[in-house]
């Protein structure tokens, strides 16, 4: 992409975790000056020294390229970047509430007033952190109470949609941009801003702020649902004898349904998925309207109860009790390509599978250190088959292409029993019965 004209555009980027540092690195990309920020004084040590503090495919390689090129600088200070910016896009988390549904919207509010307290210039402040419907109108008060700029300092929203695995493209070639402006002149801003994202063909949706924020959660809620549904169809088809795989194809090969997110297995999770269709739910109670989105109770429920299943059938597999039965569990991610074990479905059946008295060994091809940190109770193993040897029971948790790719005749060779639970619907049976296997999976046969 060619550099954008002058350097009219000095963006800050403040949250630089998957989504900031992803997004800093992609618009320095497309020719912007751009300031990254972040509390966490470690991570932006090591992204200045060119190290993605997290494995997202393709962005160590244009962060190496954004530094070189002096586009791209990293800081702890929101003063610095109050000073340097004239778009500022606010990254943060916003996590779950302890105790709650609700979404936890401290580090936004934390960071949006020290960042406006800088703001002495008419500024626009771009929040793309999900966040409840409303939270932007709240936001826009509290940022003109303390900005020295007053309200010349505009807030809007932009949602992100990108997924942790493929980033990187899904910054520079989004499905579609939406814009929660309040004037014009943000609206101006905005397309200039992504006028390399837009002039390549992105659609813009603009549209107030409140609306910009629901889009999020409701697409969210949307996918959740999908995944919840299919998960729900092999709870009937475990009781009926039907098998939920071939009853996924052919749902998905109607159009208007379509096969994406229809794959059954363990389900979702991840730093994203459950938060916000809880946040979401939350919020609604809030507006008044959770009859509305109380379905979602039940998809979070659907969702759960797949990762209970899924322990039942590994002690299924195993002859009824777990006490002692050593466990191969390929996968800790919350899904493949990534590193993030934040609500990661793998871990939590492997843990489970731990506490009910089973031996796990654990590997992932990119999540070793986040999962021994945050499980130092399992064990862990060097490969696929370093940790199925002597294995009593294999469990594909995290759909890495490199597990499907196993060959089920040389796996055999080292585990004690064959006997796997495809937990995520990824391996052929017909391929691992001809070697040997006994195959299981839910909703199957
Ligand atoms: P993350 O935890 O990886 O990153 C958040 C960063 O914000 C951290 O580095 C943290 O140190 C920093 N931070 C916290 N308080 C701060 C402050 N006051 N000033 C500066 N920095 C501060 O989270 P993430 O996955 O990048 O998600 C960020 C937001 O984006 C969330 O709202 C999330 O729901 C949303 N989102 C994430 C994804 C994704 O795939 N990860 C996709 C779309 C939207």
């Amino acid at each position: 992409t060619e550099p954008v004209d002058g350097a009219a555009h000095r963006l800050t980027v403040i949250g630089t975790g998957y989504l900031g540092a992803t997004h800093a690195v992609c618009m320095a990309a497309l020719g912007y000056q751009v300031l990254g920020v972040d509390v966490d004084a470690n991570k932006i040590e090591r992204l200045a020294a060119g190290e993605v503090p997290f494995f997202e495919p393709g962005l160590p390689e244009l962060l190496a390229k954004a530094l070189d090129s002096g586009r791209l600088r990293f800081t702890t200070s929101l003063a610095e970047a109050a000073d340097f910016g004239d778009v500022h896009f606010l990254c943060v988390g916003t996590p779950q509430r302890a105790g709650s549904y609700a979404a936890d919207l401290r580090h936004v509010e934390a960071a949006l007033i020290t960042l406006a307290r800088g703001l002495h210039r008419r500024a626009l402040v771009v929040g793309k952190s999900t966040v409840p419907v409303g939270t932007a109108a709240r936001l826009t008060d509290l940022m003109h109470a303390v900005s020295p700029a007053g309200d010349a300092v505009e807030l809007a929203w932009n949602p992100e949609f990108l997924r942790e695995g493929f980033a990187v493209d899904d910054t520079m070639r989004p499905d579609r941009l939406v814009f929660g402006v309040s004037s014009r002149w943000a609206e101006r801003r905005l397309r200039e801003v992504f006028a390399p994202v837009v002039d390549q063909g992105c659609p813009v949706l603009v549209t107030d702020p409140q609306t910009a924020e629901l889009v999020k959660v409701a697409a969210n809620g949307f996918l959740a649902t999908k995944i919840s549904y299919i998960n729900a169809m092999a709870e009937v088809c475990e009781a009926s004898g039907a098998d939920v795989h071939d009853l996924a194809t052919a749902l998905g090969l109607d159009e208007r349904i379509g096969s994406r997110f229809l794959r059954p297995g363990l389900g979702f999770g991840g730093g994203c998925l459950p938060k916000d269709i809880r946040a979401f739910m939350h919020r609604a109670e809030e507006l008044g309207v959770g009859r509305a989105v109380a379905f979602l109770g039940e998809v979070d429920g659907i969702n759960q109860r797949s990762r209970e299943r899924m322990v039942d059938l590994v002690r299924d597999l195993a002859g009824g009790d777990l006490r002692g039965v050593r466990v191969a569990a390929l996968g800790a991610a919350f899904k493949p390509n990534s590193d993030d074990i934040r609500d990661a479905p793998a871990l939590d059946v492997a843990s489970a599978l731990h506490r009910a008295g089973a031996r796990v060994w654990v590997f992932d091809p990119v999540a070793m250190a986040n999962a021994r940190r945050a499980y130092p109770a399992l064990e862990y193993g060097d490969s696929a088959f370093d940790v199925a040897t002597g294995a009593d029971v294999v469990v594909l948790l995290t759909e890495w292409s490199q597990f499907r790719e196993i060959d089920p005749a040389a796996l055999r060779t080292v585990v004690a029993r064959p006997r796997i639970a495809d937990g995520r619907h990824a391996l052929d049976p017909a391929r691992w019965q001809a070697a040997g296997w006994e195959y299981r999976a839910l909703g199957r046969p």
